[in-house]
């Protein structure tokens, strides 16, 4: 751009400068030609006082040889060139009423101009020299300059003093010397122009290769070196202009980038020591889904090396790849899920992670083992559920179960029986043969109880040495039945050679009219109550009319 704007400005100088020149060769020439024009006239002038047309004539006639003249004549004032017949000659006789002047042997009436020709009426009305630029019949140019030739005082006596202009002189010069000569003044110029343009370019190119192109150069070569991560290359600064400042600020800026780089490479690093010091498993994709991160705890929960997580991808972690894809795809947004996954239970938190912008930038599996975690809770559970001795159901989990199957049988219009017992009389045994001993027939009559139920009746100790049973889905016939053999049972069996019974008590609903599940205990308790009443070792029936007997 500054090349070409240059190059404008000394071509319009150029271009001003031929011109001017041009115009000035040509007014220099006119004003030439001018004077020789006025010299000619006086010469005539002179001659003419003299009284000698002829010598006029030669004069004239030797002017057209000087080289650029191309035509001299000389005219009177009707167009016709003079000294060539003998109109003026008897005009002057006539005058002066002598033969002055011998008239001429042989006569031409050459006429130049028209008497109306306008540059020949404008000359003679203004008085003053006419200029003309044309052409001749060669196409050369040419410089035709009209003087008038003034009737002075000495030209009276042979002209009269009527007209004011005696003649008109023609001289016609050639230009073609003086086209010539602006021709080559311009070729001249063209060549300076071009030398001198050439000689700009080059110093403008060698002056903008040094102060602007180098620099955006160097700062261009570390941009791109620091955009492959080198960010220790500095560009040296030359100048304190606008590329000057651009160097300093790359610099700062490069210096700024290698701070920061250099604090992420640190919290990298940390993050990096956490992920594979970690307990939990830690398994990384990126945006593609290839694995880039697989720390140790990983590999030994899941028993798979790197190389082989790797290989097999996020979803295949598991070994339940649509599982994986699911969790992935909901972000596990009910919290984390419990696998087992061989001999341990994993904890699994999968995650699908978003830029800001929301585009995948790749997704995250986290791995907790929780088998110790899952087998204490499970234990926990089981304690707080069941009764230490004899490792039936405990009162609370009977409390909440009997709640449960009160409303499924009442929804599914199923029976519902309860069945609860109490050893005869172990007060007595107790005291008889210590509270060891009574703790061990307890737990036989457990394992007797349980034994007598089915799979889906719960077992519980009611609390010291009363029992209960929840029979789903049993009518009264049926729970009196179990009832019964569960009596018949205990009473059948001993414990070191030790004997004791039980008595037996029964309530089931719709049979019975109870309307809460305490309620169908209290008649189960007062069917017990029946039993113990009516001599013990026995099973009673809650009803309205009373406890019924069964088999004893
Ligand atoms: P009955 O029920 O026939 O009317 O007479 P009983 O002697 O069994 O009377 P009660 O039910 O009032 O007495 C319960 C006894 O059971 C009191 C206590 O010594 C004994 N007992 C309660 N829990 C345990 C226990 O966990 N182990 C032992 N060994 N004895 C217990
Ligand atoms: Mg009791
Ligand atoms: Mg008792």
């Amino acid at each position: 751009m500054v090349g070409i704007a240059v190059a404008a400005g000394l071509i319009a100088t150029a271009a001003f400068y031929t011109s001017h020149q041009e115009s000035s060769v040509l007014a220099q020439n006119e004003r030439t030609m001018r004077k020789l024009t006025e010299s000619v006239i006086e010469g005539l002038q002179s001659v003419m006082l003299a009284g000698s047309a002829d010598i006029a004539q030669a004069f004239a006639d030797r002017l057209k040889r000087v080289p650029e003249v191309e035509d001299f004549r000389v005219l009177r004032v009707d167009g016709l060139e003079a000294f060539r017949d003998n109109s003026t000659i008897e005009e002057v006789n006539e005058r002066r009423g002598e033969e002055l002047f011998l008239p001429r042997d042989s006569e031409q009436r050459i006429r130049v101009l028209d008497h109306r020709d306008p540059n020949l009426l404008k000359v003679l009305d203004s008085k003053s020299i006419l200029t003309i630029y044309d052409e001749d019949q060669n196409g050369e140019p040419t410089l035709t300059f009209l003087s008038p030739i003034a009737n002075q005082k000495p030209c009276h006596k042979c002209h009269g003093s009527a007209k004011p202009i005696r003649g008109v002189l023609k001289l016609t010069t050639s230009l073609a010397q003086v086209q010539r000569d602006i021709l080559r003044a311009r070729q001249d110029s063209l060549l300076v122009l071009v030398v001198a343009l050439t000689g700009t370019m080059l110093l403008t190119g060698f002056m903008l290769g040094r102060s602007v192109v180098g620099p955006i150069e160097r700062v261009t070569q570390a941009m791109s070196r620091a955009s492959t991560g080198d960010l220790d290359h500095q560009v040296p600064v030359g100048s304190r202009d606008e590329l000057g400042r651009m160097a300093q600020s790359f610099n700062v800026m490069t210096a700024e980038l290698r701070n920061t780089y250099d604090g992420l490479r640190r919290e990298q690093d940390k993050l990096t020591t956490i992920i594979r010091s970690a307990g939990e498993g830690i398994v990384l994709t990126d945006g593609n889904g290839a694995v880039v991160l697989v720390n140790p705890a990983a590999e030994r929960l899941l028993a798979k090396s790197r190389e082989q997580i790797a290989a097999e991808g996020l979803e295949a972690l598991l070994d339940d790849p649509a599982s994986m894809r699911a969790w992935l795809a909901d972000d596990h947004a009910e919290g984390p899920v419990t696998v087992r996954y061989g001999p341990n239970v994993l904890q699994v938190f999968a995650s699908t992670i978003h830029a800001s912008d929301g585009h995948v930038v790749g997704s995250a599996a986290l791995l907790r083992d929780v088998t110790e975690e899952k087998r204490l809770e499970d234990e926990l559970r089981r304690l707080s559920t069941t009764d230490g001795l004899t490792g039936l159901f405990n009162r609370r989990h009977l409390d909440a179960t009997l709640d449960t199957e009160w409303h499924r049988a009442a929804r599914n219009h199923d029976p519902l029986s309860v069945l609860m017992f109490d050893v005869d009389h172990f007060k007595i045994f107790n005291d008889m043969h210590g509270h060891d001993q009574g703790d061990r027939v307890l737990c036989r009559v457990a394992a007797i109880f349980r034994d007598t139920l089915r799979g889906h009746d719960v077992a519980c100790r009611y609390g010291g040495e009363e029992f209960l049973a929840i029979l789903p889905a049993t009518p009264s016939k049926g729970a009196m039945a179990v009832a019964e053999r569960l009596r018949a049972g205990v009473a059948a069996s001993e414990v070191d050679g030790l004997k004791v019974t039980i008595s037996v008590g029964v309530a089931t609903v719709p049979q019975l009219a109870a309307d809460s599940p305490k309620h169908l205990l209290e008649l189960a308790d007062a069917a017990l109550y029946e039993a113990k009443r009516a001599g013990r070792d026995r099973v009673r029936m809650a009803g309205d009319g009373g406890a019924q007997l069964a088999d004893a």
